[in-house]
């Protein structure tokens, strides 16, 4: 074959949560697009905060073209990258110099680069991940020529399972990726896990005499409700590099802003930083945006309304626990994670595609027998769906009454 048989494989082979995207925008010019619920895509519903659109069109009143559209340097714009250190400062006590922060095109970016500057390729190293987790992971880490290693959670409240990673973690183990708040659990892990977590990765290091690097992956920090706090794993664990994005926390997905923190705590800190530089160099990236670095200067405290989200998850998780589903109660980013009232989540997905609800089956999130609810959507779409979902529970003979 003349090309590349992984990149073909990746590319021929559609994201179920595409299928599904793509199925619902056929079915709406169908039977109209009120009468589709589409929970399948996590694309931020609530629009960026004002004061970043009012910063965008000050931004191109006063600044040069060059200075707006031009190349920055390769690890982000000097001013940028201090704004950036000076929020970590500020907001988690952690005394980080600019020459460790690198801007990224969103926390895809950040993640590619962070294990390409750790993994050594098609060494036998493993990255191991906690299901559930982002299926992008998966590519991710292959390509960086690394091996996925899944750590089945604790299955009662979607916590990292940390018996269950002492029996996966082994000399081979180059990384851990954490995802809190998490992606496709809305679950924020707990001071108490961090510490269990970070406590056996400290063990193992010592034990192996090398670094297991802990790549935290951030982009939901901020989507948090009813004041739980989402630990700064930089203050646990000196092996840390956290990936961060804006996609989530300003709803700019589109356009690809986020960056790489590598902790300054870390023994080797500036060879790692060189090594994230070279990283972003090999896979092209060349440099972040430079409008939304600059944007970033000028919106670092800002926030998404999270109050949509937050009636959203209230509304689902009353009403759904109340029909006799099954799901932790979620305490961040914008998803709710429901058992499958039978085993296989595909066959629930059909029959609730039959009632014109569209969930993502979960299977390749790493945990068999769920279904994701994305509810980042307008709380008119979640209210209009509460009607079937309750008849599903009644086909499925689980309805409280
Ligand atoms: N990590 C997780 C857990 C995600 O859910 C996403 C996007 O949905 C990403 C990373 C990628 O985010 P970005 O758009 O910033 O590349």
């Amino acid at each position: 074959m003349g090309y590349n048989k992984k990149s073909y494989a990746l590319g021929s082979r559609r994201s179920i949560i595409r299928e599904i995207f793509e199925y619902s925008k056929k079915r709406g010019a169908e039977i109209g697009y009120d009468k589709v619920f589409d929970f399948s895509l996590g694309n931020p519903s609530v629009p960026a905060p004002p004061e970043v659109n009012e910063a965008i069109k000050s931004l191109l009143c006063e600044k040069s073209s060059v200075e707006l559209h031009g190349y920055t340097s390769a690890q982000g714009d000097a001013t940028v990258r201090k704004t950036v250190a000076d929020k970590i400062g500020r907001e988690f006590g952690v005394d980080i110099s600019p020459n460790l922060i690198y801007m990224t095109c969103g926390a895809a970016a950040s993640l590619s680069i962070s294990l390409k500057a750790v993994v050594e390729e098609n060494a036998g190293d493993e990255v191991i991940v906690f299901a559930p987790f982002f299926t992008e992971y998966r590519v991710f880490v292959e390509n960086a020529g690394a091996c996925l290693v899944i750590s089945d959670p604790d299955e009662k409240t979607l916590e990292i399972d940390v018996c269950d990673l002492e029996k996966k973690i082994s000399k081979k183990t180059k990384a851990v990726i954490v995802n809190s708040p998490n992606n496709p659990s809305g679950v924020v892990y707990s001071e108490a896990t961090v510490k269990a977590l970070t406590s056996l990765l400290k063990k193992k290091s010592e034990e192996y005499g090398e670094p297991i690097y802990l790549i935290a992956d951030e982009p939901y920090r901020e989507l948090v409700y009813s004041g739980v706090t989402v630990p700064y794993l930089m203050n646990y664990y000196d092996n840390t590099i956290v990936c961060y994005s804006y996609s989530k926390s300003l709803s700019l997905p589109g356009e690809r802003i986020g960056y790489i923190a590598v902790s300054p705590k870390m023994k080797e800190a500036e060879k790692i930083y060189l090594s994230v530089c070279g990283a972003g160099r090999s896979l092209g990236y060349v440099c972040a945006p430079s409008l939304f670095q600059q944007l970033i200067a000028r919106c670092i405290d800002s926030t998404t309304d999270v109050n949509v989200y937050k009636e959203n998850r209230d509304v689902l998780y009353n009403n759904l626990t109340a029909y006799g589903y099954d799901c932790v109660k979620p305490d961040g980013a914008f998803y709710l994670f429901v058992k499958s009232p039978e085993p296989d989540a595909y066959a629930f997905f059909e029959r609730a595609k039959a009632h014109e609800i569209l969930v993502v089956p979960c299977d390749d999130f790493g945990i068999k027998g769920y279904v994701r609810i994305a509810y980042c959507t307008d709380k008119k779409r979640v209210e209009g769906a509460l009607p079937a979902f309750k008849t599903l529970a009644q086909e499925y003979g689980i309805l409280n009454e």
